[in-house]
């Protein structure tokens, strides 16, 4: 079965999810888009580009790395797929690059994005950067506080950083903003949106530039444990994008169980976690439908997660159509599970996580799976942003 890289269909559906749900103003550029796109992710000529920053530049391929002590305490084999590795910290890189590049190859003259934690603006203003683009990030102004020096780096990297203060001041606000600007500058512009979420062709454009992860770690697997393959591969999903480019090697293969996993929050009361998949309902939100947080009106809920990255109401379309089919499955893992995934690995590897990972491991702690496992896990970044969040919540100074 192939079926991440034969769905979406022509309208952009993953089954009943996904699509465009925008402004008329916007359709053009959508089309625009997924027609470029169709030709140049098999144009060798924009490959070749590609293949060739990401080794020189983002450092690929990331290593994958036995975690020896934590799979001897868990009594299983687990093996971290080290995007934590790559230039800039995480994942991100991968598709800000690629989209960097696109809007290049569009003649595109100007970049904007959003970010919430600041990761993704990092990653697009570095993109920005080495290219010459210039540079608009969005950000809501509660997350210019609390991620002060990521606002730093992009505006040393030359971006220009704009708070935004409309409704909670985070994320979902700051994909507004940019939809909104995108709207009125859209011949001179891309947005360069930051997950496998929006409209069509976002969706697939963010899983096929992140699919690298798990082109790269089905071998590297392979590789280390003479042409095994995994029995479990496990990633945290916010938006689903580090989840997507693991999977997607992976979907469909009989005994090889996928496993997103959610940020869960302080408790599961709507407004205190981000578990969209595990406890939302279909609905639309940046132009597509999937699972979706929202209350008994339909009104789109706050969110809470420890980690900034996972801190969103909605998910990507092929999640949800994933998990509907029954290809993949989610579970969600608390905060405190964060917190103890973040000091576990971090003890017992010499790898300080992301909180966002962390959740993963945090999970793991609590032994849900067979003794025996074999565990791939996207380590989708490192943990150097959140240690005044961790310090903070384990009152360790
Ligand atoms: C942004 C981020 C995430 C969440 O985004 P996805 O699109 O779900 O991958 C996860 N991990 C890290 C390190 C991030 O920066």
């Amino acid at each position: 079965m192939t079926i991440a890289t034969t769905l979406p269909d022509a309208r952009g559906r993953f089954g009943t999810y996904g699509g465009r749900y925008v402004p008329e103003v916007l359709i053009p550029a959508l089309d625009e888009l997924a027609e470029a796109w169709a030709e140049l992710r098999a144009d060798a000529g924009f490959r070749a580009e590609l293949a060739r920053l990401s080794e020189t530049f983002v450092g690929r391929p990331t290593p994958m790395t036995r975690a020896d002590r934590l799979s001897a305490r868990l009594g299983y084999e687990i093996w971290l797929k080290r995007e934590d590795l790559a230039h800039t910290g995480a994942h991100k890189i991968n598709n800000a690059l690629g989209q960097a590049l696109l809007a290049k190859r569009l003649g595109k003259e100007r970049i904007i994005a959003e970010t919430g934690a600041g990761m993704h603006g990092v990653a697009t203003a570095t993109a920005c950067a080495l290219l010459g683009l210039p540079c608009v990030v969005y950000m809501g102004e509660e997350d210019t506080r609390r991620q002060a020096p990521n606002v730093s780096r992009m505006e040393l990297l030359g971006a220009e950083v704009v708070p935004v203060t409309a409704g909670s001041r985070t994320l979902k606000e700051a994909v507004n903003e940019a939809l909104r600007d995108w709207a009125a500058s859209v011949r001179t512009t891309h947005y360069i949106i930051g997950s496998v979420v929006g409209p069509h062709p976002f969706p697939v454009l963010v899983r096929d530039l992140q699919r690298v992860i798990g082109d790269e770690a089905r071998p590297q697997f392979s590789g280390a444990t003479g042409g095994a393959d995994p029995d479990v591969v496990t990633a945290c999903v916010g938006g689903g994008s580090n989840a997507i480019g693991m999977f997607t090697a992976f979907v469909g293969t009989p005994g090889i169980r996928l496993i997103g996993v959610e940020a869960g929050g302080r408790g599961s009361r709507l407004g205190e976690h981000c578990s969209s998949l595990t406890q939302g309902h279909p609905g639309i939100l940046h132009g597509a439908m999937s699972y979706l947080l929202q209350d008994d009106d339909g009104q789109v809920a706050r969110t809470h997660s420890i980690s900034a990255g996972l801190d969103y109401p909605g998910v990507g379309p092929e999640h949800a159509y994933l998990r509907d089919a029954g290809l993949a499955e989610y579970v969600s893992a608390s905060d405190e599970d964060a917190l103890d995934g973040f000091q576990a690995l971090s003890g017992s590897e010499g790898i300080i996580p992301a909180l966002e990972p962390a959740h993963v491991i945090g999970w793991l702690l609590h032994r849900p799976l067979e003794p025996g496992t074999s565990v791939l896990v996207c380590l989708s970044g490192r943990g150097d942003k959140d240690l005044d969040t961790v310090r903070a919540s384990l009152r360790i100074s």
